[in-house]
């Protein structure tokens, strides 16, 4: 709606509260390679049954980061509202990890950037699965220009990650689809959260929480955009 897609008189919202997604990663690590029959969830207690074994573990203790710090599990828009009542979450610092990343010195950052990124297999999961992402045309599939090449080198892969991070920049909503949905298992949220969280201080903007907030990247007022590239 705020990208002007849709025309809220046009939609009738039926929200979902949620109370985080298991993560399945984490419950395989658990299983040790154990094979599991059965899988169950009654309120907090995720109950996981195999071959001789059933085991029960609080459904906190395997949420996706993500759901940790999730500022809305209570829909914000919506004419409808279903599901049961979703307990605020613990007030931490979500972004704790971010500011450890910042301590770090340029080179570092792009060391770790770099070895995060040579994993990517350019399969584009990650763009596919991203709400924000619904251009007809992507930019890595131009070639009239071709914004990037089509290979497997590592500052291709780069250019495409920094791209699209800053596409995303002031409308990513930390849904954390797009690292879900990645088969290499890339940290892409120590991106987009860096960005959401310079937008924060820089605009004062949260993506999905105020639908009449100026979006970041098509705004410019010069006052705040004081062109300080040195931080
Ligand atoms: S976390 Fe952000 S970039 Fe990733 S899929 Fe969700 S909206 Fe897109
Ligand atoms: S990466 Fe950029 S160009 Fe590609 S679909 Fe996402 S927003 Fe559009
Ligand atoms: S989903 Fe993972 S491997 Fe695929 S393009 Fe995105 S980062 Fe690369």
């Amino acid at each position: 709606m705020k990208e002007k897609q849709v025309a809220r008189e046009n939609v009738v919202i039926i929200a979902v509260r949620c109370g985080g997604i298991l993560d399945r990663k984490q419950v395989e690590d658990m299983l040790k390679g154990r094979a599991l029959t059965d899988a169950i969830v009654e309120g907090d207690t995720l109950i996981l049954k195999g071959d001789g074994f059933e085991e029960r573990v609080p459904c906190s203790s395997v949420l996706r980061e993500e759901c940790l710090y999730c500022a809305a599990p209570e829909p914000v828009e919506a004419d409808h509202v279903v599901g049961p009542e979703v307990k605020p979450r613990p007030a931490e610092d979500e972004y704790a990890d971010i500011k450890e990343f910042e301590k770090k010195s340029p080179e570092e950052r792009w060391q770790w950037f770099s070895q995060e990124i040579e994993k990517c297999i350019r399969c584009y999961a990650c763009r596919n699965a991203c709400p924000m992402c619904y251009c007809s045309e992507c930019f890595v599939e131009s070639n009239d220009p071709e914004w990037v090449g089509k290979g497997d080198d590592l500052p291709d892969k780069q250019f495409f990650h920094i791209i699209r991070a800053f596409h995303t920049a002031g409308r990513c909503v930390d849904c954390g689809a797009c690292e879900r949905a990645c088969p290499m298992g890339i940290k892409l949220r120590m991106l987009t959260r860096k960005i959401q969280k310079d937008v924060k201080e820089l605009f004062g903007g949260e993506a999905g929480k105020d639908p009449d907030s100026p979006p970041a990247l098509a705004t410019f007022e010069p006052k705040k955009d004081t062109d300080d590239f040195t931080g």
